[in-house]
């Protein structure tokens, strides 16, 4: 088979989207609202580009190959300019911290930025809910010392529970088994509760829903599916290979019936619901077939420290230039931010199959975090 040849849009070699100015005259009263009424709640931090699994809907290997140069280490942000910025974003209001990447247990001294994160309080001083997703492949070793740095929960990727499939998957061969090794490690560390997550594609893995909703019953493990998004430029998203959440949710219906519950906090991202009989809770995250663009509250740092307020923007605003240039302290690094949120607008979701979406090119998803 000859190797499909997909262009990479590096939006790392993109010019950064202008520096945001420094400073208001004021800062805005608190929420602050973007130009579609969106407050910030939540910031996910990428804390590497690198992976271990090469998931064909994420970092396929034909383009992520040995030749494929990931970000130098200077290049990252330190632990020192995260917790700097989420401290400034939790001025602004953010509530909800969420550690990501690639694949974020790969990043060396990941337990000392936990401590870090988990220092930090909201104005009126509360502690930020502070989270990781993950591919579960380190958690076996990691879980416990992660909850001992003040990690509150945690969201493990897994997209069946049958070998064959879940390798194909990963492409590296990684086995089920261990992913769920880690998951009873997290459970007994006292992270919980844990959320599953699993991307759905039509004809690659959809055989996988049924047991995975029988596996996760009983469990206290929230399952999560997720419809397959177009993000990234490398994954040859079509279509038809979206299984929308409504297929997802008949077919667990027709076994378990299902009851509806209500949303759990402001911009959830996912429909939840419970099994009749008690078995626990699901989700469906339906970014394609119903985008929930109207109340994202989510910014995105990525790796060397851009701010993206779009898992589908293709260009983000360069904070560590602001970091490592000419001194500038915490309030003028507020409000730098808070000009950037006062004036988004993005609805990528919402405009999906539009030509105004399909113009610009899209980041890749390893390098901003899902
Ligand atoms: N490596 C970690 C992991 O897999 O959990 C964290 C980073 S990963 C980019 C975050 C989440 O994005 C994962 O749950 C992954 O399944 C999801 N994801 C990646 N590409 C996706 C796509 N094309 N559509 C839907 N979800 C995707
Ligand atoms: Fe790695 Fe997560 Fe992307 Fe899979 S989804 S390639 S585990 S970053
Ligand atoms: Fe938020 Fe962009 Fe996703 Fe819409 S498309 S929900 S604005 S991240």
């Amino acid at each position: 088979m000859s190797a499909r040849v997909i262009p990479l849009h590096d939006a790392r070699q993109a010019p950064a989207a202008p520096l945001p100015a420094v400073g208001m005259a004021a800062l805005p009263s608190l929420p602050l609202a973007d130009t579609l009424g969106r407050p910030l709640r939540d910031l996910r931090i990428s804390v590497t580009d690198r992976c271990n699994f090469r998931c064909g809907y994420c970092m396929p290997k034909q383009v992520f190959d040995k030749h494929h140069e990931f970000l130098p280490h200077a290049e990252l942000l330190s632990f020192e300019e995260i917790t700097r910025l989420a401290r400034v974003f939790v001025g602004l209001g953010v509530e909800k911290l969420r550690i990501t990447g690639g694949e974020p247990t790969l990043r060396r001294g990941l337990e000392t930025l936990i401590e870090m994160l988990a220092r930090l309080r909201t104005p009126d001083g509360r502690t930020p809910d502070l989270t990781l997703t993950t591919n579960g492949s380190t958690l076996v070793r990691k879980a416990a010392g992660l909850r001992a740095a003040g990690l509150n929960r945690l969201t493990v990727s897994l997209d069946g529970l049958d070998d064959a499939v879940f390798q194909r998957m990963n492409d590296v061969g990684f086995p089920v088994a261990d992913v769920l090794d880690g998951i009873r490690a997290a459970q007994a560390a006292g992270l919980g509760p844990i959320k599953v997550n699993m991307v759905v594609q039509r004809g690659v893995n959809d055989d996988q829903i049924l047991p995975m909703a029988r596996h996760f019953r009983h469990s206290g493990v929230v399952l999560r599916f997720i419809e397959y998004m177009d993000v990234g430029a490398t994954n040859g998203w079509r279509m038809d290979q979206v299984l929308p959440s409504a297929e997802v949710m008949r077919r667990i219906a027709a076994e378990f019936p299902l009851a509806p519950l209500s949303h759990s906090a402001p911009g959830e991202t996912a429909q939840r619901w419970a099994y009749a009989d008690g078995g626990g809770e699901i989700g469906v995250i339906s970014s394609v077939t119903q985008a929930f663009c109207g109340d994202c509250n989510r910014a995105r740092l990525s790796t060397e420290g851009r701010l993206y307020t779009c898992l589908f923007a293709h260009r983000g605003h360069d904070l560590r230039a602001l970091l490592r240039g000419e001194p500038v302290d915490d309030a003028q690094l507020a409000g730098a931010v808070a000009n950037v949120w006062t004036g988004r607008n993005d609805r990528y979701s919402q405009l999906r199959g539009t030509p105004a979406a399909a113009a610009e090119p899209r980041v890749e998803m390893h390098y901003i975090g899902g």
